[in-house]
């Protein structure tokens, strides 16, 4: 008998990694960062270095949000494709998004290096196969697209990926950019070096009550305490969407799981992570100690009691999936888990103000692709705090 388990393997694989306080005393900031997932570390990291002085308050443990469920599957790729949201919001807009992504896979290796982050990161290749002939079409539209902007890709064979990778496909793009990571460790490491550098830091401190003014922001958490700051950074993760009157998301359930260390699997799909065409899209990439990890099986339900009762479920799926897709894999599953997930409409992610909240800006990554976007947040921050402008906060903007 197994004995299993419903939490991340991300927190099994780490533990505890550090403790944080909870705030106790009053306190004055310059900013107040909500929010110790990966994007609150990486934003409290750009204001930190851009001079500002910084607090970052959440509500639970650091890290305990989604970036303790992440697959972390560093993609440049939007869920939505390039020639479907070049629909939407027109194609070199499309072309500078799925650009950007790119760029901020890059700007995060050189941040794992530059502060030597200890985070199993790897940069990897892409893959985006079709599961089925009728997918294929739109996949190689899809490719000619990514081609003329050239954004690193080539298009693959059905043979040719079978003989590469050992896996079953009806063809599929390959692109240069992508990586893998250990978010959790990460945002835990980036946080330590930043409280170093006198960023501070309060776990489980909840707020009661915020005042947004232009001029300033104050909170009164939980015990009484007051907080105020000139401006408030929300990096809250998919349950901001509640504080919004209009749709900004949809928030549904997905599911992941990973197997024993030393799975055998062709050499070559260690460096790759892969994705594919079905909807919900299945996934898989490496882990740096010899795991693959497969994800997707989404459904439309958002509740952590339905999640608990269908995991099982879902994960029997998700292994059948992934040997349809693999033949022969033996996968034995070590480890599976749930969250919650949020998708936009143009798999574009919130940046920028909101008129309901003056004082406050909100960096809210969606979708396959939300670790990029929070990379994107790190410039993107200090533009909004300087009243600067960006194509992108026009793309990201709420209201859009
Ligand atoms: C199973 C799964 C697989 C995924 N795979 C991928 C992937 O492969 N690649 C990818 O890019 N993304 C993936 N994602 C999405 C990814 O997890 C998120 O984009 C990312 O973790 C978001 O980080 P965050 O810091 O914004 O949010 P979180 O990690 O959720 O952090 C937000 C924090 O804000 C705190 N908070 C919220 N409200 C308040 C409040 N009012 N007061 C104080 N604190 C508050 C929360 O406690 C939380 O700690 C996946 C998600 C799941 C669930």
């Amino acid at each position: 008998m197994r004995l299993r388990t419903f939490e991340s393997f991300w927190l099994i694989k780490n533990g505890l990694l550090y403790s944080y306080p909870s705030l106790q005393q009053n306190l004055d900031s310059e900013i107040i960062v909500i929010g110790g997932g990966i994007t609150g570390a990486l934003i409290s990291h750009a204001l930190l270095d851009a001079g500002y002085e910084v607090t970052l308050l959440d509500k639970r443990d650091i890290g305990q949000g989604s970036t303790a469920a992440t697959t972390s599957v560093l993609q440049y790729e939007i869920d939505v494709p390039l020639y479907k949201l070049a629909e939407q919001i027109g194609a070199p807009e499309a072309a500078l998004c799925y650009t950007a992504g790119i760029k901020a896979i890059d700007r995060l290796g050189e941040l794992v290096n530059q502060e030597a982050i200890e985070c199993g990161f790897e940069p990897k290749q892409s893959l985006y196969f079709a599961h089925n002939s009728k997918a294929a079409r739109w996949l190689k539209e899809e490719y000619e697209v990514r081609s003329r902007y050239q954004l690193g890709v080539e298009w693959l064979s059905a043979g040719a990926i079978d003989r590469r990778y050992g896996m079953s496909t009806h063809g599929g793009i390959r692109s240069a950019k992508a990586a893998s990571m250990d978010a959790y460790q990460f945002t835990h490491e980036l946080i330590q070096k930043n409280i170093a550098r006198g960023l501070k830091v309060f776990d489980q401190t909840a707020i009661k009550k915020i005042s947004y003014a232009p001029a300033g922001v104050s909170l009164q958490l939980e015990g009484d305490v007051m907080a105020s700051c000139r401006r408030i950074v929300f990096c809250s993760g998919f349950e901001t969407v509640s504080m919004f009157p209009e749709k900004t998301a949809n928030l549904f359930s997905t599911f992941a799981c990973v197997s024993e260390t030393n799975t055998p699997m062709p050499e070559a799909l260690r460096e790759l992570v892969a994705w594919n065409t079905e909807a919900p899209y299945l996934y898989l990439r490496s882990t740096d100690d010899g795991r693959l990890l497969v994800g997707g099986a989404d459904s439309p339900f958002n509740s952590g009691t339905f999640r608990q009762r269908v995991k099982e479920k879902k994960t029997t799926q998700l292994i059948k999936k992934l040997n349809r897709t693999i033949p022969g894999v033996q996968f034995i599953d070590d480890f599976s888990w749930a969250g919650c997930f949020g998708a936009t409409r143009d798999g574009l992610p919130y940046i920028g103000r909101h008129e309901k909240y003056p004082g406050a800006f909100f960096v809210l990554g969606f979708g396959g692709n939300g670790i990029t976007f929070s990379v994107q947040g790190m410039e993107l921050i200090l533009k909004l705090l300087r009243n600067e402008p960006d194509p992108l906060l026009e793309l990201y903007r709420f209201g859009r």
